[in-house]
């Protein structure tokens, strides 16, 4: 998660700032780069950029820990306070319908209209391989549809139904108030009709006259190649059902992706560590390692490796998400001292020391190190 910007400064807020402070630079750079408002390029990460700031800083025990850790409180390498969930969540979607209902501003109203049905958002954790290699999903989900039994009107067949009488179908009920400060006039949803506009003499006994039905759905969801955390795929028509006839609304689904023992991301390049012995180090050595997906590889160690040196895999890291290219992997050599030898070893680490051409100069430089310090 190299070259991640800092979320204060991705909201364009203070440290400091208070919840209020934070939801409105949220709102309103969210509109501002929202992808189906803004069609530019770059758009969608900037987005994503910003929901994944906005989710942590919303809510106070992700702040918390973002302020301690920072980044490395959600990174997934290191299994902090932000790794180790697991599974879907559904107790999550309120947190994310919270962030939907901010900027598109759904219900209240009239509702008489046609009206698409609110969108949904839903968090759903991979695995690593799964983030890199793509793959199909399939997820439970629970969502309102019209009822079956009266077609999503409410009313049970056969019976009829009629104009509100208190609003004359509108929905709405103005009410004039007269205060020290002025007039003040209300508009408010109509409390006989629920905001519907129309009464039914008898409700369904199915859904009880609401004319929607919570219903279980199962849909494979197609992850890309490529997907890091904060990636929001768009269901389209996966969302709620629409009120009175309009169109159902989407779903996005944000992923978390799980955190490898083996590997970790910096943009489209893995990162692995290996650790091989001093004499493979100074000597060179082939070494085979297990890919990602489980295909093995044979690493050329050359000759005088040092520990800290990186060697590169072309090709072999992270499809991008947009393009043929394909990141690499940089493989961190670490070279292990033993620390018990044989008394064999010793006596070949021994001689070797003796013929070591460079010694009498590194005890020429120890030596004055040994002045200098006394
Ligand atoms: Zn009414
Ligand atoms: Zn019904």
């Amino acid at each position: 998660m190299a070259g991640k910007r800092d979320f204060y400064e991705v909201l364009g807020v203070a440290k400091g700032a208070t919840e209020d402070e934070i939801k409105k630079a949220y709102r309103q750079k969210a509109r501002k780069y929202h992808p189906d408002v803004n069609k530019e390029e770059g758009t969608d990460e900037k987005f994503k950029e910003i929901s994944v700031a906005y989710e942590v800083l919303s809510d106070p025990q992700k702040r918390a820990a973002y302020d301690r850790y920072g980044h490395d409180a959600f990174d997934h390498s290191n299994g902090g306070p932000g790794g180790g969930f697991g599974g879907f969540d559904f107790d999550d979607l309120g947190g994310f319908s919270d962030i939907f209902d901010l900027f598109f501003g759904r219900g209240g109203g009239s509702r008489t209209g046609p009206q698409q049905g609110a969108d949904r958002e839903m968090r759903l954790d991979i695995e690593f391989e799964d983030a890199v290699f793509g793959t199909e999903k399939e997820v439970e989900l629970y969502r309102l549809e019209n009822c079956e039994k009266c077609d999503g009107s409410g009313a049970e067949p056969g019976t009829n139904i009629k104009t509100c009488g208190q609003c004359n179908g509108a929905g709405q009920v103005r009410s004039v108030q007269n205060t020290p400060f002025g007039r003040f006039e209300t508009v408010r949803a109509c409390n006989r009709c629920n905001g519907e506009g129309k009464v039914v003499d008898k409700p369904c006994s199915i859904c009880k006259g609401s004319g929607k039905e919570r219903k279980k759905r199962n849909i494979t969801i197609r992850v890309p190649a490529g997907v890091d955390t904060g990636a929001r795929l768009r269901i389209q028509g996966e969302g709620e059902a629409g009120v009175n006839g309009g169109p159902p609304g989407d779903l996005f689904i944000i992923l978390v992706v799980k955190p490898h023992k083996k590997f970790r991301r910096e943009s489209y390049n893995l990162i692995t560590n290996l650790e091989i012995n001093f004499v493979e180090a100074a000597l060179g050595a082939q070494i085979e390692i297990t890919l990602l997906g489980g295909a093995k590889h044979t690493v050329n160690i050359p000759e005088g490796t040092q520990p800290g040196d990186i060697i590169t895999i072309k090709g072999k890291g992270v499809p991008h998400l947009n393009s043929k290219r394909t990141g690499d992997i940089k493989i961190i050599v670490d070279v292990k001292i033993p620390t018990k030898l044989t008394k064999k070893q010793r006596e070949l680490l021994q001689n070797f020391y003796e013929s070591d051409e460079e010694k009498e100069n590194r005890k020429g430089i120890f030596n004055k190190f040994r002045d200098v310090i006394g």
